[in-house]
């Protein structure tokens, strides 16, 4: 099993590579930036085939890099279902300011307890939404990928349109600090003192939502 964690373009986004050796099968988590560098990783690594692009939710800052990643890989690009009517309706004036191109409709639409494969590796799906209302995190052996929901020692912002603070609350004490207390957090974004975190420091630590 491989996972390698990369921080990309501008915004701190944090980038996943998930692979299984055997099959060489590949995704990518938030592919937001650096496709070339991505890909080559991918290739150090053995994977020469990407068959998902998993995005965590619709946000500009992490499907910007959806388009550029599909016409290099062929990968279908996977979302949770509340969110794929977002993919592809960036406002303009976003699409402005992050530089960045609109997104190529989802071709696979994902829901809780779903599984997401490749190879011998699989992601489940945790519906976590507030950030966004499909927002998703990724849980798989003592890992979880919490995409803008929980980050190290914050949490999401909640003051965009479809956002809700109870919501968000909701998914991260029932969804999240419920997971084995040794679980990984790797968030979708580089804000913390450190790039990842356990579930049982941030229920102890995080100054938002407190376990
Ligand atoms: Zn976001
Ligand atoms: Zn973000």
């Amino acid at each position: 099993m491989i996972v390698k964690q990369y921080e990309v373009g501008n915004f701190g986004v944090f980038s996943y590579l998930i692979g299984d050796e055997e099959t060489k099968e590949g995704l990518f988590i938030d592919p937001a930036d650096d496709a070339d560098r991505l890909l080559s990783e991918a290739k150090s690594h053995g994977l020469n085939k990407i068959k998902y692009i998993v995005n965590t939710h619709s946000h500009v800052d992490h499907i910007m890099g959806n388009a550029e990643m599909i016409k290099k890989t062929g990968a279908k690009i996977v979302i949770h279902e509340k969110d794929a009517n977002l993919l592809t309706q960036t406002p303009s004036y976003l699409l402005e300011m992050f530089s960045a191109t609109t997104s190529p409709p989802a071709d696979l639409l994902v829901k809780e307890g779903d599984l997401i494969q490749v190879g011998n590796v699989g992601l489940k799906v945790i519906h976590t939404p507030g950030h966004s209302p499909g927002g998703m995190s990724l849980y798989m052996d003592g890992m979880v990928f919490t995409g803008d929901s929980l980050f190290v020692g914050s949490v999401g912002r909640t003051d965009f349109p479809g956002c809700s603070w109870e919501e968000l609350e909701t998914s991260i004490r029932k969804k999240l600090y419920v997971l084995p207390g040794e679980t990984i957090v790797f968030p979708g974004h580089n804000y913390g003192p450190k790039p990842s975190s356990t579930i049982q420091f941030e229920k102890k630590n995080n100054p938002f939502v407190q376990g």
